[in-house]
C-alpha cells in the first residue's frame, strides 16, 4: 500500500500542547467562547502519570500576605463547585482547611489578615480551644490554628475526565498520544506549526505550550527557567481510630512552616501526607516509582510524633513520586514565548497549580481573545529571571 503523506490541520483558532489540568481548563474557557481548538499530549488524555493525574489536590485561600495568589484562588473556586453541580458528583470535597500554627506571627496569622481584609470567609483557632475543635492534633506543640471552610481538596483524575468532557462538549478536540517533537516558525517571525511525533503538522493562530514539568524538553531552545523537583507523597493507615480522619470529620490540614501537607482519608482507608518543600532535582521521565530514601519516612514520622502522635506509629503505607515545576522564585510563568506574538507558556506551578488551574486558564483564555491580559501578570513573566 501506498506511504500517504499526512494532511496538515485545518485553520485552528488554538493548539494547547499538553492536556494537564491547565491545557484542558484552557481548552474548556477557549472553546466556550466558539475558539476552534485541539489539545495535543504526548500520553493517554488524562494522563494519570502526570503530576495533574494524582487522586488528591489540596484547594486552599490562604496565601499569606500574597493577594494576588488569594486572589487567583477565589477565582478558581467557582469553577471547582461548578464541577459538583454540573456532574452531581464530588469532585471537589468542601472539607474546609486548616492551618496549623507552630509560631506567632507567621504565615498563618498573615493569611488570616489577608482573608479578612479580602472578606474571606475565616476563624481562627486558640490553642486552648484547638483539642474541642481538632482533637487528633497535639495542641501542645502548636500555636493556634486558621480554619477556612472554603477550602477542602479536589478529585483530581475525575476533575480531569470531566473537564476534558466538558471541553469536548464544547466543541475542544483532544488527541492523546501526540507528542509535540518541532516548532515550525513562518517567515514573519510567528509560530506557524508543530509537528507531533506521528508527523501531523499542527497549524494554528495561537500556541499554548502548558506542558508543566516538561516544559524545558519541548521548549530547549528557549532556556524555560525551571526544574522538576523529586517529591514523596505518603500514603498510609491510621493504625487506630481510623473514623476520625475520614472527610466527614477531618479537614485537609498544612503546616507551611514544616512544609507538610495531609489530607482526609479515602475510600481505600489511607490518608496522604506530602512534604511539599521543594525536593532535589529529578528528569520526569526516568524517575521510575522505586522506594524513597528511608530519611523522606523519618522526617514524616517525626512530624507526626510532634503534631499528631495518634498516627505515628502507622506500619501499613505507600508512597508515590512525582514532580514540581519549581521556579527559582517560587512565582509561575505566564508568558508570551519570546520571539513569538503568538505562541504562550503557562508553567511553573510550583506545587500549587491543580487548584488554581481554573483562574490560569480563564487569564489565558481572556488574553488570547481580547489580545491583552485582563490581569497584571508582571510577575509571572521570563523576564524577571534575566
Ligand atoms: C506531590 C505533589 C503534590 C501536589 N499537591 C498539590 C496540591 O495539593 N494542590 C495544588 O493546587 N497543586 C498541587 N500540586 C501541583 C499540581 O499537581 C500541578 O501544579 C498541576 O497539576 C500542573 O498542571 P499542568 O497542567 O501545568 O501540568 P501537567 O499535569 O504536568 O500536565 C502537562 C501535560 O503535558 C503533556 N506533555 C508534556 N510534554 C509534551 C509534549 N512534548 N507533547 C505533548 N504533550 C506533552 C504531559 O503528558 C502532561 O499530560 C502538586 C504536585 C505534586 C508533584
Amino acid at each position: 500500500m501506498k506511504n500517504l503523506k499526512p494532511l496538515s490541520s485545518p485553520a485552528l483558532d488554538a493548539v494547547i500542547v499538553g492536556g494537564g489540568v491547565v491545557g484542558l481548563t484552557l481548552a474548556y474557557w477557549l472553546s466556550s467562547n466558539h475558539k476552534k481548538v485541539v489539545v495535543l499530549d504526548q500520553a493517554e488524555v488524562p494522563n494519570f502519570k502526570a503530576p495533574s493525574g494524582d487522586h488528591m489536590r489540596a484547594f486552599y485561600l490562604t496565601h499569606g500576605k500574597d493577594f494576588f495568589y488569594t486572589e487567583l484562588a477565589r477565582t478558581a473556586l467557582p469553577f471547582w463547585l461548578k464541577l459538583n453541580a454540573e456532574s452531581g458528583q464530588t469532585i471537589f470535597s468542601q472539607t474546609g482547611f486548616l492551618d496549623l500554627a507552630s509560631k506567632i506571627p507567621g504565615f498563618e496569622t498573615h493569611s488570616f489578615e489577608t482573608l479578612k481584609k479580602m472578606k474571606i470567609r475565616a476563624e481562627w483557632i486558640d490553642k486552648k480551644n484547638l483539642p474541642r475543635e481538632h482533637g487528633v492534633f497535639n495542641a501542645r506543640a502548636l500555636k493556634g490554628a486558621l480554619f477556612h471552610p472554603d477550602g477542602g481538596f479536589i478529585w483530581a483524575q475525575r476533575a480531569l475526565s470531566l473537564i476534558a468532557a466538558l471541553a469536548q462538549k464544547e466543541g475542544a478536540v483532544i488527541h492523546g498520544r501526540s507528542k509535540v517533537a518541532s516548532l515550525i516558525k513562518d517567515n514573519s517571525g510567528k509560530l506557524k506549526g508543530v509537528k507531533d511525533s506521528n508527523g501531523k503538522t499542527w497549524e494554528a493562530e495561537n500556541f499554548i505550550f502548558t506542558t508543566g514539568i516538561w516544559s524545558p524538553k519541548i521548549l530547549k531552545d528557549y532556556r524555560i527557567p525551571l526544574r522538576p523537583t523529586r517529591q514523596f507523597q505518603i500514603y498510609l493507615k491510621p493504625p487506630q481510630n481510623p473514623g476520625r480522619f475520614r472527610l466527614e470529620h477531618f479537614s485537609v490540614f498544612r503546616l507551611t512552616a514544616l512544609g507538610f501537607c495531609g489530607f482526609p482519608m479515602h475510600v481505600h482507608g489511607y490518608m496522604k501526607i506530602i512534604d511539599y518543600k521543594p525536593g532535589p532535582f529529578g528528569d520526569p521521565d526516568e524517575d521510575k516509582l522505586k522506594a524513597p530514601p528511608p530519611s523522606v519516612e523519618k522526617k514524616c514520622r517525626a512530624f507526626l510524633k510532634k503534631y499528631i502522635p495518634d498516627i505515628a506509629s502507622y506500619s501499613e503505607s505507600e508512597t508515590s513520586l512525582c514532580h514540581f515545576d519549581a521556579t527559582k522564585d517560587g512565582d509561575f510563568i505566564v508568558d508570551k514565548l519570546r520571539n513569538f506574538p503568538n505562541a504562550y507558556i503557562a508553567a511553573g506551578f510550583n506545587g500549587k497549580g491543580f487548584s488554581l488551574a481554573p483562574a490560569i486558564g480563564k487569564i489565558l483564555s481572556d488574553w488570547i481573545l481580547a489580545g491583552k491580559p485582563s490581569v497584571n501578570l508582571q510577575r509571572f513573566r521570563l523576564s524577571r529571571f534575566k
